[in-house]
Parts: C-alpha cells; sequence; structure tokens
C-alpha cells in the first residue's frame, strides 16, 4: 500500500514526499510558520483563513464542508466543519467551539481558525476532532502562527460522551503501538525526535487517546513537544484499516472502567432531591459519568421520578436513613429499622437493593455498625456544599483536595448550588483523567471485594 507523508515548516511550506513505509498518512503542521499579509477587511480575511485552513489541516475532509466567518478589527476567526448528524451532537461541539473562542478572544491573539470533523464508526459512535490554529501580531499587525491544539471526542447520538474503550478493545493501544513506535522510528531522524519520544507511544493507558476514527481507517494525534521537538507542531498517524479490524467492538459499551486509570467516586446525600438532583443527573448523563446518591427514605415517594432515573443512569443508590436521625442516639432495634426500612422503599422504587449506606451526620459506634448490618461510607473530601452553598468553593473544596484516586467525595443533592458546581466539577474530573465510579464499584476495584458489611469506608487505597 503506498502511503504519503507531508511536511510542513518554516522554509518549506508544503513538500510532499511518496513513502512505502505502513500504511500510513502522516500531516505535520508546525508552528512557527512564515506569516501571511495583513488582512484589513473581511474578504482579507476570508482569503487568509482558506489558506491557512488547508496549510493546517490535520485530516483530509470527508465530504462537503461548511465555513463559518466572524470578522472583527481586534480579532477574526472562522469555523469550519463537516456535516453533524443530530441536534444533540451539534449542541455539544456548538458548546466546545462557543467556550475556545471565547478563551482565544479573552488572550491577546489576533486570529483563531477551529476545525471541526465529524466522522461515524463502524459501531455507531461518533468521532470528533476540534483542532484550533491561533495567531498572534507581529509588530505591524501581521497575523502570525501561534500554534495548533486538538481535541477528540466520541459520543453517542443523544450527544453522551463515550470514552474510547467503550468503543475499542483493550487490545487498540497495543496495535496502535506496533504500527506508530515503528513508523516513527522510521520516519524522523534523531534531531526532530524528543529524548523521551518513546514515553507517548507505549501502549500505556495514558497514550493513544486523542484520535479520529470512522469505518475504515484512524488517525492519531500527537501533541507538540511529545514525540516532535518543540515547534514540530502536532504529529498526525494515519492507520487505515488493517489494525483496526480487530480492535473495535461489535457493540458500544454503555460504561467501561478501566482498573488502571485512576477513579473517583462522587456522591450526594439526602435527596431525592427534587429539580437540582435533576439537574445534577443532566449533567451526569452529559459526561457519561455517575455517581452514588444516599437517599432518605421517608422522600423517595415524592422523588420518586429522580430516583428512578438515578437508577437507570447506572448510579448507586445508598441509603441514608429513613428521616435522618442521629444513629447513637437510637437504640440497636431502631437503627436497624431505619436501615430496613429504607432498603425496602428503595427497592421498590428504584428497583435495585442498596449494598452501601451513609450514617446521618457520619455519626456512628461499634452498635450501630452491628444493627445497620451494611457497609458504611464516610468520605474523603467534605466539599461543605451545604455551609457554603457556593458553586465556586464547592469545586475549589474538589480541586484542592490533590490526587482523588480512590477517593470519596462528599455532597448533597438538594442544592441548586452543588447542582451548578457538578457542572464544573464532573467535566474537570474527566479532562483530569479520573474515571467516575459508584462507591460499590471503587470499593470492588481498589479492595477485590464487594462492600463488607459492618465495616466503613472512607477512601480506598
Ligand atoms: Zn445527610
Amino acid at each position: 500500500m503506498i502511503a504519503s507523508y507531508f511536511v510542513k515548516d518554516k522554509r518549506k511550506l508544503l513538500s510532499a514526499v511518496v513513502c512505502l513505509v505502513l500504511a500510513a498518512v502522516f500531516i505535520i503542521a508546525a508552528s512557527g510558520c512564515s506569516s501571511k499579509s495583513r488582512y484589513m477587511d473581511e474578504a482579507g480575511f476570508i482569503a487568509f483563513a482558506e489558506d491557512e485552513f488547508k496549510t493546517h489541516e490535520l485530516v483530509k475532509p470527508a465530504g462537503e464542508q461548511t465555513v463559518s466567518y466572524y470578522y472583527g478589527e481586534e480579532f477574526s476567526y472562522a469555523v469550519r466543519s463537516e456535516e453533524c448528524p443530530g441536534d444533540a451532537v451539534k449542541a455539544f461541539i456548538d458548546e466546545r467551539v462557543a467556550q475556545i473562542a471565547e478563551d482565544s478572544v479573552n488572550s491577546s491573539g489576533s486570529a483563531l481558525l477551529i476545525d471541526v470533523a465529524v466522522r461515524r464508526t463502524e459501531n455507531g459512535a461518533l468521532s470528533i476532532m476540534i483542532s484550533r490554529s491561533e495567531y498572534d501580531k507581529d509588530s505591524e499587525e501581521n497575523p502570525i502562527f501561534a500554534g495548533q491544539k486538538v481535541e477528540t471526542y466520541l459520543l453517542k447520538d443523544d450527544g453522551t460522551l463515550l470514552q474510547p474503550l467503550q468503543v475499542l478493545n483493550v487490545n487498540y493501544r497495543a496495535k496502535a503501538s506496533e504500527f506508530t513506535e515503528k513508523y516513527i522510528e522510521n520516519t524522523y531522524s534523531r534531531e526532530e525526535k524528543t529524548p523521551g519520544w518513546r514515553l507517548f507511544v507505549t501502549p500505556d493507558s495514558r497514550n493513544y487517546k486523542k484520535f479520529l476514527m470512522d469505518g475504515s481507517s484512524i488517525d492519531f494525534f500527537f501533541d507538540d513537544n511529545t514525540v516532535l521537538q518543540e515547534g514540530r507542531g502536532i504529529v498526525s498517524v494515519n492507520l487505515g484499516s488493517l489494525p483496526m479490524e480487530t480492535a473495535i467492538r461489535p457493540k458500544v459499551l454503555d460504561r467501561y472502567v478501566d482498573r488502571s486509570l485512576p477513579m473517583v467516586a462522587v456522591t450526594y446525600d439526602d435527596g431525592p432531591g427534587g429539580k437540582s438532583e435533576a439537574a445534577i443527573l443532566d449533567t451526569l448523563k452529559k459526561y457519561g459519568s455517575v455517581a452514588t446518591f444516599f437517599y432518605q427514605g421517608y422522600r423517595l415517594d415524592m422523588e420518586s421520578e429522580n430516583a428512578r432515573r438515578a437508577a437507570e443512569q447506572g448510579c448507586e443508590i445508598g441509603n441514608h436513613s429513613w428521616n435522618h436521625p442521629l444513629y447513637s442516639s437510637l437504640t440497636s432495634k431502631e437503627v436497624a429499622k431505619q436501615i430496613s426500612r429504607t432498603n425496602s422503599k428503595i427497592t421498590e422504587i428504584c428497583g435495585v437493593e442498596p449494598a452501601v449506606s451513609r450514617p446521618p451526620y457520619g455519626d456512628y459506634n461499634t452498635k450501630v455498625l452491628k444493627a445497620a448490618g451494611m457497609a458504611q461510607i464516610l468520605w474523603t473530601v467534605d466539599t461543605l456544599d451545604w455551609k457554603t452553598r457556593n458553586p465556586r468553593k464547592i469545586f475549589k473544596a474538589v480541586k484542592a483536595a490533590g490526587n482523588l484516586d480512590g477517593k470519596i467525595i462528599l455532597m448533597h443533592s438538594i442544592y441548586k448550588e452543588t447542582a451548578k458546581a457538578t457542572e464544573y466539577i464532573i467535566p474537570w474530573l474527566r479532562q483530569q483523567g479520573y474515571q467516575t465510579v459508584t462507591v460499590s464499584e471503587l470499593i470492588k476495584y481498589k479492595t477485590g471485594d464487594a462492600p463488607k458489611p459492618g465495616t466503613v469506608y472512607r477512601k480506598l487505597p
């Protein structure tokens, strides 16, 4: 098979070399590209953008593209996009594009070009690439290329985010590594590569996260200064269809937890809540995330819709007593009653039997543990959401907690400020590389066992 190979840098804007090594198409969009002539008006900007889109293209366009231009004297940007199926996916892309444009307007750049590619995988997921090229100004106000970034996503048609291992088999990184390592090795000189380039092409779970794929091929992207020296831009390696045949799952998985990656349990007490909890469930759904809700039995009849929905979305439902008493002030019999009545109600409404419980106020003693007869879940990170009632402060409490792997975060689903904080926390956790898991999953993956009755868990090793 013949593959072509393109390099663009300061001296050579485009040089194409036919390359027989491996079935790979390879593109580098180098930063520090020569400055273009200054654009003084909208027509000038459009001409500039058309040129630059071609120069910094990371993948070949598939089908029709539409371009929108936003011209301003200080700052202009253009968005080029492939046809997008469905409103939910379009809304997701529009939101990312708006965020990128907003971030860029707030920096001191002069222009921004956003390129969006949308493909469908063989098992029906949508693969999305959003790349941006940023331009500064030189002393004569000419736009100069200041670098390129790429982000990629996998989505369901309803707009829910998927993780790579929900779409691809666990062996996909090994397949990708086999081809990519040889390719980089044989294609670039030692001077072009970074001293540690091999670290970025191993089958390690940190690698091969950025890609665009369709039914017949996959392009992996490597950021500037990872495999090649800084200033050489994003590297794109196309693997064609050969390695993909065994790498793609026949069917997209609803969830996949990778035991080798960090995981965190987000928990919400005191519900089922009303609108605030519905908003939390919306956010969890949007990011394909799960949490654990510790419910008070007496609220389940009035908020049954949220409770049912939480269980349906794959969240765990835990016991948080019938009506929030201080367990240590009750008799053993009363504690047992609080637990069993709530468990029955949860089973009736949600169709699941709780495996975990959280004592109100985190209050327990030996007698309570015995009487309750369930695993008692405390927490590692107390967001104090009930006290501050401030979304930024709640988010800050999570960010300030350091390494969250194996930790349990405490919030309450009955406050609208907590729902707002959840909108910051869930995507941030994802961005930091954490998988959200339920409390039972966290215990199972970290200890190898199911939650043990009579045991208190605060964090997992
Ligand atoms: Zn509580």
